[in-house]
C-alpha cells in the first residue's frame, strides 16, 4: 500500500474527513481552508505522541486513536475556544491494513464526540510518532488564558483528579485489578474527555484556565506565573474517584492526583461570586483551593499548614528535579 492509497483508504474516506462547519476545503489539496466567524480569532494547539513515551508500545490502535486527538482538543476546550477542525501527521513504521483501521476508527469516533473535521496531514515512514494539530473559534478577547487569576479568586478543577495516572500501572501491566476498578480507571487514560462545553461555559466567567497535562501542582505553577499570583490548594479538597481510592488507598491516590499527569481537566480560578450560576448550571466543578497575591504554589493540609511536596510534575529535557 503506497502513501496515497494509505491516505485515501484511511483517512481521507473517513466519516469525519467529510467537512463541516468552518472547513472550506479539507483533505487532498496543498493546503485546507477554513473560515473562522467574524469577530473570532482561531486557536491554535500541537502536540505530539510518541510511542514509548507518551503511551506503550504495542497499545491497542482503536485506543490510540481515541486518546491523541482527545489530548490535543483538550487545549482547545483549556481555552473556551469551540473545536472544528484538526490535520493528522502520522509517523509509521511499518502499514499494517489492520492498524490502520483500527486507529482510523477510534480517531473518527473522537472526532465526532468533540466536533472537528480531519482536514489534512502528513504520512511518513519512521518510528511510530503522532501530531495532531487542533483548531477551533473563539470570540475576540473571551479565550480562557492562564494570566487573569486575581487575589481572592476560588481555584477549581472540573473534574476527579489522578484517574488517568492512577491507571499507568494497569496501562503498563505492571498491575491488575478487578473490573469494577479497572476499567473506569483505563477508560480515563484512554478516552479522556476533554471538557470542551465546559471551557465554553467558562468563558467571560473564569479569570484563568488551562487543562491539567503535567499534574496538578505543575500546572498550577503555570497559571501562578503567568497572573502574577500565589496558589494555594488544600490537600483535603481534591476530588478523587472512588475507584483510585479502593485501588491505591487514600494517601497514594492523593499523592497521584498532586503530581500525575493526564488528566485533561480543566483547572481554573474564578471570582466567587460567579461559582454559584456556573453551579447552578450543573458543571462538575470542585473548588479545591485560593488564589492569593504572591508567587508559587503551596498545598496545605486541612489545618493550613504547609505541605508542599518538592517533585511537582514531568517534563522533558529536565536533569535535575
Ligand atoms: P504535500 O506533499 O503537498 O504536502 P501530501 O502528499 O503529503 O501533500 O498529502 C496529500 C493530501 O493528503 C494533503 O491534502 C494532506 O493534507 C493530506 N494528508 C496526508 N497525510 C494525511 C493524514 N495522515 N491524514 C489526513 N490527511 C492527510
Ligand atoms: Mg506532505
Amino acid at each position: 500500500m503506497g502513501e496515497f492509497e494509505l491516505i485515501r483508504n484511511y483517512f481521507a474516506a473517513a466519516p469525519c474527513a467529510q467537512g463541516g462547519e468552518g472547513v472550506a476545503l479539507g483533505i487532498g489539496d496543498d493546503c485546507a481552508l477554513l473560515a473562522v466567524p467574524p469577530g473570532e480569532q482561531l486557536a491554535v494547539s500541537t502536540d505530539t505522541l510518541v510511542a514509548g513515551v507518551h503511551f506503550p508500545d504495542p497499545c491497542d490502535p482503536f485506543l490510540l486513536g481515541q486518546r491523541s486527538l482527545a489530548v490535543a482538543v483538550s487545549d482547545l476546550a483549556a481555552m473556551g475556544a469551540k473545536p472544528f477542525a484538526f490535520t493528522l501527521a502520522l509517523t509509521l513504521p511499518t502499514v499494517t491494513a489492520d492498524w490502520l483501521q483500527a486507529y482510523a476508527r477510534g480517531l473518527n469516533q473522537m472526532a465526532q464526540a468533540c466536533g472537528v473535521a480531519l482536514v489534512g496531514g502528513d504520512t511518513t515512514r519512521g518510528p511510530l510518532s503522532l501530531t495532531m494539530t487542533v483548531f477551533g473559534h473563539v470570540p475576540g478577547s473571551q479565550a480562557l488564558t492562564r494570566g487573569g487569576a486575581q487575589p481572592g479568586d476560588l481555584l477549581c478543577v472540573g473534574g476527579e483528579l489522578g484517574n488517568a495516572a492512577g491507571a499507568l500501572a494497569l496501562v503498563l501491566g505492571q498491575r491488575h485489578a478487578e473490573p469494577a476498578i479497572a476499567e473506569p480507571l483505563l477508560a480515563h487514560y484512554w478516552s479522556p474527555r476533554p471538557q470542551v462545553a465546559l471551557g465554553l461555559a467558562l468563558r467571560g466567567k473564569a479569570s484563568a484556565a488551562m487543562d491539567i497535562s503535567d499534574g496538578l501542582l505543575a500546572d498550577c505553577g503555570h497559571i501562578a506565573l503567568a497572573s502574577g499570583v500565589a496558589l494555594q490548594v488544600e490537600r483535603d479538597r481534591l476530588p478523587l474517584s472512588n475507584a483510585l481510592v479502593a485501588f491505591l488507598g487514600g494517601a497514594d491516590a492523593t499523592q497521584v492526583a498532586l503530581s500525575g499527569g493526564d488528566d485533561y481537566v480543566l483547572l481554573f480560578a474564578v471570582p466567587p461570586s460567579r461559582l454559584p450560576a456556573l453551579q447552578a448550571e450543573g458543571w462538575p466543578i470542585h473548588v479545591i483551593g485560593s488564589v492569593l497575591a504572591g508567587q508559587g504554589v503551596t498545598l496545605v493540609d486541612d489545618v493550613g499548614h504547609d505541605i508542599t511536596p518538592q517533585i511537582r510534575g514531568y517534563q522533558h529535557f529536565r536533569e535535575t528535579p
